[in-house]
């Protein structure tokens, strides 16, 4: 596929959009629209690169009311979620307290991919393959401008609530819940349709979320990627986490490295997602709960094992 075809707008209705990139594949992740009464607007993610926050931008000046946007939230620190405020920066800009500090301290923001993509590792490979397909020129950081910590209240027009899950996904994450229209923006701790991906975790925090998320009783919810669901899409993430979570378990008290662990699960039912490979990192994240000292993160050795097993699936996307 193409980058041409993505960027989507949605109505779900009661004023609340979705703008989704199709397939949800590394870095093509998904934002959302709040109109609220009164003219403003609120925009839950910025996009990853800066045509696809164009698009974004151009997807809201043409709604019918083309209203004024007037706050962002970021659900979290990975930049294909706030790359994009570059274009939004009259905004406020909302994210957690500790979304703020991923943001300042990201390791992976776009003016480091050259110097990444050097090497012949399947890390620095993927790092080329995104400078071919994303788009930064003219990026600069754009940093959140308010944080809160625990839960935030907004009036947008229209009333937003913000509940910080995380560390999960990541350490900060963010769902905006919108309850007159009954929709739930749930950033990354929800991937739909391909193999979720956790950073921070505990993996049973992640779980943890989707019961939380669960019990707003949500009416539409617009993952961090992938297609829109309704409520009962959020069980199966749920279950593809709780498997992994036992699987990783057994695995660590029966002795076998997170690699052999990896090397021999049986995905089953999970096995269609594209991106299997994500697993690894997944399994990474419940032994270092299991054992901090021995399994400490070291991201870039995961990512070769993660990007390196799952070019099938990002090599099929070009620009
Ligand atoms: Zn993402």
């Amino acid at each position: 596929m193409s980058r041409t075809d993505t960027g989507k707008l949605t109505d779900l209705g009661d004023g609340c959009y979705a703008f989704t990139q199709a397939p949800g594949c590394w870095g093509f992740a998904n934002s959302g629209i709040i109109v609220g009464d009164g003219g403003g607007a609120l925009v839950v993610d910025t996009q990853n690169d800066m045509p696809m926050a164009r698009a974004l931008r151009d997807a809201i000046d043409g709604l019918p009311s083309s209203p004024s946007v007037d706050s962002v939230v970021n659900t979290h620190g990975d930049g294909d979620h706030w790359n994009g405020n570059v274009l939004f920066r009259d905004a406020e800009i909302i994210s957690s307290e500790a979304t703020l500090k991923d943001i300042r301290g990201h390791w992976l923001d776009p003016s480091r991919i050259d110097a990444y993509a050097a090497g012949d590792t399947a890390f620095a490979e993927f790092m080329r393959w995104r400078q071919g397909i994303f788009d930064y020129d003219g990026w600069t950081p754009v940093h959140p401008t308010r944080t809160y910590e625990g839960e935030l209240r907004l009036d947008v027009g229209a009333t937003v609530e913000l509940q910080q899950l995380g560390p999960a996904h990541t350490s900060g994450d963010t769902v905006a819940w919108v309850p007159h229209a009954g929709v739930l923006y749930s950033g990354d701790l929800l991937f739909t349709a391909s193999t979720p991906i956790m950073w921070a975790g505990p993996l049973s925090r992640c779980i943890e979320a989707c019961d939380r998320i669960t019990a707003l009783e949500p009416r539409v919810v617009v993952p961090g990627h992938g297609p829109i669901i309704d409520a009962s899409g959020i069980l199966t993430v749920r279950q593809y986490l709780a498997f992994v979570l036992e699987y990783a378990t057994e695995s660590y008290h029966a002795g076998k490295s997170p690699l052999e662990a990896y090397q021999q699960i049986d995905l089953s039912r999970y096995a269609h997602w594209p991106h299997a490979s994500r697993t690894y990192q997944n399994i990474r994240l419940v032994y270092r709960e299991l054992d901090p000292q021995r399994h400490e993160a070291d991201v870039r050795t995961t990512l070769d094992v993660v990007y390196g097993d799952d070019r099938g699936d990002w090599r099929e996307i070009a620009r």
